[in-house]
């Protein structure tokens, strides 16, 4: 069986999570087989193991982000919830059903290093609100963002055509 379809069946699905109607993809279940999870991991490394940064997006971007980071010897650099980095940030606020969230990177994340090539790396896109602001904020601090990989693309909502219109290249190893 191939990768896709062993990490479509390692997925588990959660009905009315977080709220009624909406049917949650419940990723641990897939962290909890080291076999497949490390497979995944070097899946994505091989691809990208040219960048010279790996970005993920919290919470669980950061699982696959730092692995691959990690797999591949290259810096991790975290997108955090607004309040949660220390150092100084720029943030790029983005629209959720109802409100908005605000995501934040730290403004020397790259340190000196000019034009930096870029993998973002998030678990899952659905409308693509999240990595959209994702990707200003890596650009605005000189980032270039070769591609963006996710786990899971939740195709019906349409969020892979919002990143390609900023010129990002969308890599999802499962969709629905
Ligand atoms: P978007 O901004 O593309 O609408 O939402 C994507 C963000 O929401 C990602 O950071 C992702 O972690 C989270 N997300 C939304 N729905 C799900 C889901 O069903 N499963 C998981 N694992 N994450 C989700």
């Amino acid at each position: 069986m191939d990768l896709a379809q062993r990490v479509k069946n390692s997925i588990r699905d959660i009905p009315d999570y977080p709220k009624k109607g909406i049917i949650f993809k419940d990723i641990t279940t897939l962290l909890n087989d080291g076999e497949l999870f490390s497979e995944v991991i070097d899946y994505f490394a091989k691809k990208y193991e040219n960048v010279d940064f790996v970005c993920g997006i919290e919470s669980r971007g950061f699982i696959f982000g730092a692995a691959i980071a990690a797999k591949i010897k290259k810096g991790f650099v975290p997108l955090r919830k607004k309040g949660k980095l220390p150092y100084t940030t720029i943030a790029e606020k983005y629209a959720l059903e109802y409100g908005f969230d605000e995501i934040e990177i730290h403004i020397d994340a790259f340190k000196d290093i000019k034009n930096p090539k870029v993998l973002l790396v998030d678990d899952l896109i659905a409308t693509g609100g999240t990595a959209e602001a994702a990707i200003k904020l890596i650009q605005k601090i000189g980032g270039d963002v070769v591609a963006a990989a996710f786990l899971i693309e939740l195709t019906f909502l349409d969020g892979a055509d919002k990143i390609r219109e900023l010129g990002v290249d969308v890599d999802s190893l499962v969709k629905y």
